[in-house]
């Protein structure tokens, strides 16, 4: 995961592309694998769950900026929306009789499959590191990442797209210069 953080990663499924932005998200198929890939594993039977995605989207984006902006923030629609949930815990045994529990999320309604994002992303509005919390530096970039360096020196999305055009480009100045 590029982001590395689930939430950030759901919040990077629009990226820009050639200065427009670009919903990777067209359907709900596609919202169905995105969270899988994010590690949600979902399944869904239903319609209209792609609306709900994208509304989720924008929303968790205004909370994630206003949280990064220090703003005070409108958690009234997230709540709402996190009321919607529907999860239980599961005990488990496997082979060697060791016991593991995991929560387990009810699929039956658009709301309830974007809940486990909403519940990760009210975790990372509380307890994340929002001065890890960034956006890439790359020019029009909109992408965003948590950074896990050890450094903490990360301004990229990735190094192979936005890192390496900031390198050309400042190459280019350095060369013009000479
Ligand atoms: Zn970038």
């Amino acid at each position: 995961m590029l982001s590395d953080h689930p939430v950030l990663e759901f919040l990077n499924t629009i990226p820009m592309v050639d200065g427009k932005l670009q919903d990777l998200l067209q359907n709900d198929a596609d919202v169905v694998s995105a969270l899988t890939r994010f590690g949600w594993p979902t399944t869904f039977e239903g319609t209209g769950l792609l609306t709900v995605a994208r509304n989720v989207r924008e929303e968790l984006r205004r909370l994630v900026e206003g949280r990064k902006a220090g703003s005070p923030l409108e958690l009234a629609r997230l709540n709402a929306f996190l009321a919607r949930a529907w999860s239980y815990l599961e005990l488990n045994q496997d082979r060697t009789r060791s016991l593991a529990v995991r929560r387990v999320w009810e699929h039956r309604t658009p709301e309830q499959v974007l809940a486990p994002v909403a519940e990760a992303a009210a975790e990372l509005l509380a307890a994340g590191d929002f001065e890890l919390v960034r956006r890439c530096e790359g020019e029009s970039c909109v992408l965003w990442f948590y950074d896990r360096t050890k450094s903490h020196h990360r301004r990229w999305c990735s190094m192979a797209s936005c890192g390496n055009r900031h390198k050309v480009a400042a190459f280019r100045k350095r060369s013009r210069k000479a």
